[in-house]
């Protein structure tokens, strides 16, 4: 499992590399953390980008 990176959002990245997760969900329901980030709406969930050290 990767980390997420920064400017990534914590829950679609998680989401989106650990098929695991829609694995134990209701297959007949779209997830609904997915949904609620349709549409770029992930709030807090964003990974901050920390400032470039190497300058
Ligand atoms: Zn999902
Ligand atoms: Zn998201």
């Amino acid at each position: 499992m990767k980390p997420v990176p920064p400017g990534e959002c914590r829950q679609c990245w998680t989401h989106a590399h650990n098929p695991d997760i829609h694995r134990r969900q209701d297959q007949s329901k779209d997830c609904p953390q997915c949904v609620a980030h349709m549409g770029g709406n992930h709030g807090s969930q964003i990974v901050p980008k920390k400032p470039s050290i190497w300058w």
